[in-house]
């Protein structure tokens, strides 16, 4: 026999059948009416139907199970007993509202549909009982309209109409010459219901439905439809909520916000949502309904300031829920409520959503107002840890923001890739951002480019923010931006950049140099103008310096929950940096050591002897070239290590493929680069462009690049040994603790590793006994494409750790190019073929399948084996979660991702 379902559950009068814990078979809203009552709140009577309902309701062909209609005739007579009315009488009706519940909530997402069991018989009846035939026909306007729109679907289609009813309204309010709908009189609202209903016959070619029975169904089956609208898709994508949970649906008795001046609708926060402020606060309106507050028909007034003057004990009432359902759930709750002459009832309570300003107070104030633990403070749903980056980074000023939306200079929308704000003039060329920074330091400007190449990398430095056509969330712009923690975004396709005629064509526009644009990296949204920005106060303290600890309440709370992070978290967090300052900014925000120092970044300043090296044919020239490469690297390591305090610094020998620092597009771009690297070298210019087009490789990426330069050109990895080692001993020698450890890329092969490894032991060896003196050290591997995850034990034998490459393991494992899948990653996370960007977050079945092989058998050979990730997933949250899942010993990334990197590391520690 198939298993009894329950599918409905009742609540009222102080009792209920379900409670808070039950949110996945009752919804949010369900769970937490059933809660309220429980706790003894005033909430009105009524009952809801389960998520296992819409499930079926959708697996069969849009019908109910069979025993469904008895349980709500049972648990509607069961409302009537509680309320003392009876639904559809003509004595003494009760009306219900119909409102949708997933397991989340989904703002606004799915539908709602007020005053059911209205027709003219129970309309008479509810004038008389309530002496207010005005309050009976404008609940039975609102009615008609929102089951028209809701349940027979007369909703405009196209964005751009008005909604018919409204149009009817309107021009009832223009005849009357009134403003607002609460001024229409009995008959005239009484000509609004007649038209109303004339064009729901003309346009659905059936009558207005009476029968209260068929109208609670017509809204029970809108209700479940709206989980597949568009909006309610569009929502549970971006917030990765499965379509399978289903939205449960509410019946409840209708208490009336709009019976006169003594009742009033309303919503409102038990604190403040964007700072986090103690104190009740919110909208109300005084005599209206429901949807009146958000609909922005008339202006809502404060509840904090408006209510405890107007209705004393209303708002007496409203405090103390508040406070009793801060103290029940121990959180701040996001409430509607009406008050019914005089008396506030309650139709809904949720954590309230919050900014990570508010995130962070809040859960702070709750731990030192004792009303949760330090562990609970942590927890992910209080604090999504990537919400930390409000912190951290300079945000747009909401208001200004929001006018630029209104104003419609959105632009285009790409992949969010460096978080924050930022605005400031367009500028074409990483030259020519430099030019115009060295004669005006304090220009804001943003570097707009197709794409960036290691070239780029002083434009960057000095802009404010990058801009890209193309690339995802490792493309090389991503990943340096977010290093510098800059503002970025990536692969914004709807941008048409001309270099040549210094134009960006854009959603119809055309800007030049100079114009102001502004970029949201939270969002990936592009403005055209300016728009104000406010600096991150946290860094103000801890990097800038411009305000004292005790001058910031934000700094505060930030620093008092790191301290709790520290507490509980497993994983060590180290940085991804290769500049002193940039190490400097990620100690400062807490990292433990350098988990990735990608050399060739350190190159990108001398590119004259690079290029000499790439372009030299016999080993005697590269070594010369190479002689010349290696001050610059002994200095830039020395800096880092002086930085860095005898914290472990990872250092990845040379890894890019060479054409991104030389290649035939770099001499057609710069016309006079082939003579002046002839002359530097004493060869013919035709002799630079035939080297230059034999290194010319189809996929790059798997071309000559990793370990596999190293093992062709030894003298390279010789000439970095030696300078991570002269540098090494040179700071030991100040009196400063030295860690390196040398990481060799894209191994595969053991015997790779081991080719490698011997060079790098043998320089170290030499330049001790040079130097007088010995440096522990540790060699190991990156683990970036799938073989070396499976060979992991054999690696292991040799290697002294690994470091997790995940850019590469992603694209290598998938077989999508981390450089081009932004042109159809959004249509497939659009299309639900993939949950979220794999580049961005780690694609656990299948590169973390892969992640855990390696781990299980690296460590099988070397039971201490030391483990890290230093892709971009590590400082996603999500990725940081599995990596404590699988035990690795540390995760690595930018800088501004430290914090977030720890918090989300606690997270997984607290996580049951
Ligand atoms: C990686 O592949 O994950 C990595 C860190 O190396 P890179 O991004 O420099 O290729
Ligand atoms: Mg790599």
């Amino acid at each position: 026999m198939s298993k009894e379902h329950k599918y409905v559950y009742t609540f009222g009068a102080g009792k209920a059948e379900g409670d808070a814990s039950m949110r996945n078979l009752l919804g949010g809203k369900g769970a937490n009416l059933a809660e309220m009552c429980n706790i003894g709140l005033p909430v009105p009577a009524g009952f809801t139907l389960t998520t296992e309902v819409c499930n079926y309701y959708y697996a069969n062909d849009q019908t109910y199970p069979k025993e469904l209609k008895q349980k709500v005739e049972a648990a509607l007579k069961h409302v009537e007993t509680i309320m003392g009315a009876e639904f559809g009488s003509a004595k003494n009706p009760l009306l219900v509202s119909c409102r949708s519940g997933a397991r989340e909530s989904m703002p606004g997402m799915m539908d709602t549909v007020l005053n059911i069991g209205l027709n003219e018989k129970t309309l008479e009846a509810l004038a008389k009982q309530s002496q207010n035939e005005r309050f009976a026909w404008d609940s039975y306007r609102r009615f008609v309209q929102m089951y028209g729109d809701v349940v027979l679907d007369m909703k405009p289609k196209d964005k751009r109409d008005a909604d018919p009813f409204e149009k009817i309204l309107e021009e009832v309010k223009h005849k009357a010459k009134v403003q607002y709908d609460s001024e229409l009189s009995v008959d005239q609202l009484k000509d609004v219901v007649a038209q109303f209903k004339k064009m729901v016959k003309d346009q659905t070619g059936k009558d207005f439905p009476t029968d209260p029975m068929e109208q609670v169904w017509g809204a029970i089956g809108a209700v479940f439809s709206s989980w597949m609208n568009d909006r309610a898709l569009v929502y549970r994508r971006q917030y990765g909520i499965p379509h399978e949970w289903g939205t449960a649906t509410n019946v409840q008795a209708m208490v009336f916000g709009n019976l006169g001046n003594d009742c009033a609708t309303g919503v409102g926060l038990t604190r403040d949502g964007a700072l986090g402020l103690p104190g009740f606060n919110g909208d109300y309106l005084v005599n209206a309904q429901g949807e009146d507050v958000v609909a922005g028909i008339r202006t809502p007034k404060r509840i904090e300031v408006e209510l405890p003057k107007e209705m004393p004990e209303a708002f007496q009432q409203l405090d103390n829920i508040g406070k009793t359902l801060e103290r029940h759930y121990k959180d701040v709750q996001d409430i509607e409520f009406t008050i019914q002459r005089g008396k506030v009832w309650m139709l809904q309570t949720r954590n309230a959503k919050r900014t990570g300003f508010a995130a962070v107070r809040i859960a702070v104030d709750l731990v030192n107002e004792g009303l949760i633990t330090e562990q609970e403070a942590l927890l992910k749903r209080r604090i999504p840890a990537d919400d930390l980056n409000q912190l951290l980074q300079p945000i747009f000023d909401p208001e200004a923001k929001k006018k630029a939306r209104a104003a419609g200079t959105l632009l285009a929308k790409g992949i969010a890739a460096g978080p924050g704000a930022a605005t400031g003039k367009i500028c074409f060329h990483a030259s020519d951002a430099e030019a115009l920074h060295n004669s005006d330091p304090s220009v804001d400007l943003i570097l707009v480019r197709r794409e960036t190449s290691p070239e780029d990398l002083r434009g960057m430095k000095v802009a404010k923010g990058i801009l890209t056509a193309f690339g995802g969330a490792s493309s090389h712009a991503a990943l340096v931006s977010r290093q510098m923690g800059k503002v970025c975004i990536v692969g914004c396709g709807a941008l048409n950049i001309d270099y040549h005629k210094e134009t960006l064509l854009v959603g119809g526009k055309t800007l030049k140099p100079g114009d102001w644009i502004s970029i949201d990296g939270f969002s990936g949204e592009v403005y055209e103008g300016k728009v104000p920005t406010k600096p991150s106060e946290v860094v103000e303290v801890l990097l800038s310096r411009t305000k004292k600890p005790e001058e910031s309440e934000i700094f505060q709370r930030y620093a008092q929950l790191m301290g709790w992070v520290d507490k509980f978290r497993k994983l060590r967090v180290r940085t991804n940096a290769d500049q002193p300052d940039e190490a400097a900014r990620a100690v400062a925000f807490g990292a433990e050591g350098i988990g990735l120092c990608r050399t060739e970044h350190m190159f990108f300043g001398h590119l004259d002897e690079i290029r000499e090296m790439i372009v030299a044919d016999t080993k005697e020239s590269r070594e010369k070239a190479l002689a010349k490469l290696l001050p610059f690297q002994r200095d830039d390591f020395a800096g880092l290590f002086r930085e860095m305090k005898g914290r472990p610094v990872t250092i990845r020998l040379l890894d890019p493929p060479l054409h991104e620092f030389l290649s035939e597009h770099h001499l057609h771009e710069q016309p006079d680069l082939a003579n002046k690297l002839a002359k530097q070298l004493g060869v013919s210019a035709e002799a630079i462009a035939r080297r230059v087009a034999s290194l010319k490789e189809s996929n790059p990426m798997l071309g000559h690049r990793g370990c596999r330069l190293g093992i062709v050109y030894p003298e390279i990895t010789a000439m970095q040994a030696r300078a991570i080692f002269e540098a090494a001993c040179l700071v030991k020698k100040e009196g400063i603790d030295v860690h390196p450890e040398v990481m060799i890329p894209l191994v595969g092969f053991l015997a790779e590793y081991k080719n490698q490894e011997a060079i790098v032991r043998e320089v170290a060896e030499k330049v001790f006994k040079e130097k007088g003196i010995k440096i522990d050290f540790l060699v190991g591997t990156m683990i970036e494409i799938p073989r070396a995850t499976v060979v992991a034990d054999q690696i292991a034998k040799a290697a002294e750790f690994f470091s997790f490459g995940t850019n590469d393991l992603t694209q290598t494992t998938l077989g999508m190019s981390r450089d081009d899948y932004g042109a159809f990653i959004g249509y497939y996370q659009e299309h639900d073929i993939i949950g979220s960007d794999p580049f961005q977050t780690i694609d656990k079945d299948g590169v973390g399948a892969l992640m855990k092989i390696g781990v299980e058998r690296g460590r099988r050979s070397r039971e201490n084996l030391k483990i890290g990730i230093c892709g971009e997933h590590g400082g996603d949250p999500a990725s940081v979660m599995f990596c404590h899942e699988i035990e690795l010993d540390y995760v690595s990334c930018s800088p501004f991702r430290v914090p977030i990197a720890r918090l989300a590391a606690a997270q997984a520690a607290l996580a049951k």
